[in-house]
């Protein structure tokens, strides 16, 4: 028997950083709990090509090119070609396609069109994706300027004001030939007025232009992406066969018929089954979820997951939500938009078992599902913290340098020494228990209202929510935070983040496009430009460095109090105008001088600002009679095998979905 060493870091490229997570407690689960991680963990993987196409419709096509070449080449693999091809691989397979994963810009290939071109020519011509009569040479005109002109499909998805955000974004939800205001108005006259229950109109579609008429390409069986679809429901039946009890099987069994129908009123039944299903100790995520991918944020993008409950760490998240009612009275909002029969969101911190889809290898710490804002007013939400994943994050991170470069002095270096975890931690079940869950809109207000602003408006809500509380009594009095200095360390942090460090994830010239980041850099920059007269926060040079000064930290409280009440205030009455213009004047641009002076001092630390995970390996042992008896987990697998791994195990999609 091998002992085995773990290592939380892996390997580093580009602006990269690898790490392995740790599934502590997997052994000691029911043989019939493993058998269900397992089957969830096949369906989560069985969808990966489903994210691939959406996120680009050369995607797929590109990924077996890229594959091959990376598996047969035979010309000198030390050569800078090559290693510049390697790096390039690794963050394709990193971003699900060719757009930075997070910046969403293509990215540009460090080798020539001349070594790609014949890289390609030298394979095999049945080791490439090649269409009825296609010569190697004839996919490689067809990839080029993919790949090397940066004219063509810059952006992933472009939030530009002002632009076609549909003509100018290269994600694969919408027809070539459709644009922003045909789609804008074929999904509004879907709408019904006054109606109670809406639908998530488009969530499940590619929208295309047929005969110059739009229609939706359902993915469903049978329909758009329908052989991934089949292979997934294959593992949610074994799954829905071994499940923890009845109701989770309805779950299973519920979410099937939704990918066999595609009809998005079963799809609403699933996710309030989902939702009404705590007693499980396994659950999962599994189908079309987050709508970040999509300029107009209808489009949802496929993700999978499986994890199991951590019974100790979800005694913290369960004392929030058994207060949600407290925490919601007691907030800053205006009385009108509360809600007066707050739900108690079912918190929970879970260990992820699998990653896949929009989840692997970058993921979320902590989700909140469902989205449909009808079904979350009418039965709550789920919401989890991920504590292996932000384990390991902290793990990685320990000593690693950041803090003492940028935290302006020894004593705030102290207060984050000794708080930062657990506030961390906390701020992030806020955010998800009782952020996001908090609060109501007015009575026919439109949830989209906020259009292209409606992604950062609401994490800004979660966020503040959870900041205004860290520094509240209450959190003393439940025994969550130690003492009433430790949000301190949190609010510090967050000040640097959203006012400086943040900004080493954007390129010199560049925007804030995601919205998590609009959303730190619109609360950090308003509450400091609020609080300047008063010096609440100032920013102080020394020696040529810029540092965050934090003087009243109870007047900073009152700040974010101050801003959630309007922000909500945004979302519940649908003010479009009020969130474009705090959206744009906060949470947009960056200082060119500053931003040069923070990636100088990043760059100096050699450290990746992304990080994503390599999965661990699951196995069935099979007994005599070729049932399962036991699953094993291990760590062991490298990047670039396990991405192999999946591109062939995994395979469920042809090159070109139409
Ligand atoms: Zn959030």
């Amino acid at each position: 028997m091998q002992t085995e060493t773990f290592s939380y870091n892996d390997e580093q490229f580009a602006d990269l950083q690898m790490l392995r997570y740790r599934v502590d407690g997997f052994e000691s689960l029911s043989l019939a709990q493993k058998k269900l991680i397992y089957y969830l963990s096949e369906a989560a993987l069985s969808g990966r090509d489903i994210l691939w196409d959406q996120n680009g419709k050369y995607n797929l096509r590109i990924r077996k090119t890229l594959e091959a070449v990376y598996t047969l080449y035979d010309g000198p693999r030390d050569s800078r070609d090559f290693a510049a091809f390697t790096t390039y691989m690794k963050r394709v397979w990193f971003s699900n396609g060719i757009h930075h994963h997070y910046g969403c810009d293509k990215f540009q290939p460090g080798f020539s069109e001349d070594f790609f071109r014949k890289a390609v020519g030298q394979l095999p011509p049945d080791s490439l994706p090649l269409d009825a009569g296609q010569t190697p040479e004839g996919l490689c005109d067809m990839l080029v300027p993919v790949l090397f002109d940066p004219a063509v499909m810059p952006k992933r998805v472009n939030q530009a004001d002002g632009e076609d955000l549909l003509q100018t974004s290269a994600c694969n939800y919408y027809g070539p030939d459709v644009t922003q205001a045909e789609a804008e108005n074929f999904y509004a006259a879907m709408k019904k007025a006054d109606d109670p229950q809406p639908v998530m109109y488009g969530m499940n579609s590619r929208l295309v232009k047929r005969g110059g008429r739009l229609e939706e390409l359902v993915w469903k069986a049978g329909g758009l992406y329908g052989a991934a679809i089949d292979r997934i429901t294959y593992w949610l039946e074994k799954a829905a066969a071994t499940a923890e009890n009845e109701r989770q099987a309805a779950v299973l069994r519920k979410l099937i018929e939704f990918y066999r129908t595609g009809d998005l009123k079963t799809f609403d039944e699933y996710t309030i089954l989902w939702v009404q299903e705590t007693e499980a100790q396994v659950d999962f995520t599994n189908g079309f979820t987050e709508t970040y991918g999509d300029p107009l944020g209808l489009k949802a993008s496929w993700e999978g997951y499986a994890n199991f409950k951590d019974l100790e760490a979800t005694a913290r998240t369960e004392k929030l939500s058994a207060n949600a009612q407290w925490f919601e009275d007691h907030s800053p909002v205006d009385a009108r938009f509360k809600k007066t029969d707050c739900k108690g969101v079912s918190a929970k911190v879970i260990k992820a078992a699998i990653l896949g889809g929009d989840l692997y290898p970058a993921s979320a710490i902590g989700i909140n599902l469902p989205n449909s804002n009808w079904v979350r007013a009418a039965y709550g939400s789920k919401s989890v913290t991920i504590g292996n994943l932000t384990d390991a994050y902290n793990k990685a991170a320990h000593g690693n340098g950041f803090q003492q470069e940028f935290v302006i002095d020894a004593e705030t270096q102290q207060l984050l020494d000794r708080y930062q975890d657990t506030c961390d931690d906390l701020h992030t079940d806020l955010h998800e228990c009782l952020g996001h869950g908090s609060g109501r809109l007015l009575p026919g207000v439109d949830p989209d209202a906020l259009k292209a602003y409606g992604a950062t408006i609401e994490e800004a809500r979660a966020d503040l929510f959870g900041l205004y509380y860290l520094a509240d009594p209450k959190l003393v009095e439940l025994g969550l935070t130690p003492d009433a200095e430790a949000y301190k360390a949190q609010y510090y942090g967050y000040m640097m983040n959203g006012l400086l460090t943040q900004m080493v994830r954007i390129e010199p010239g560049k925007d804030i496009e995601e919205a998590h980041m609009r959303n730190r850099a619109l609360i950090a920059r308003w509450a400091y430009e609020q609080g300047a007269a008063e010096k609440v926060a100032e920013l102080v040079e020394r020696e040529g460095k810029t540092y965050i000064r934090i003087n009243h930290y109870d007047r900073l409280r009152q700040l974010f109090g101050d801003l959630l009440r309007e922000i909500q205030r945004i979302k519940s009455e649908g003010d479009y105008a009020a969130a474009r213009d705090l959206v744009e004047r906060y949470g947009v641009k960056v200082d060119p001088v500053l931003h040069h002076e923070i990636l100088e001092r990043y760059r100096a630390l050699h450290l990746s600002p992304y990080k994503g995970f390599i999965n661990p390996v699951y196995t069935p042992v099979y007994g005599a009679d070729h049932e399962i008896t036991d699953v094993r987990v291990e760590y062991g697998e490298t990047y670039d095998a396990q991405m192999l791994r999946y591109s062939r195990d995994y395979a469920t999609l042809p090159y070109n979905n139409e």
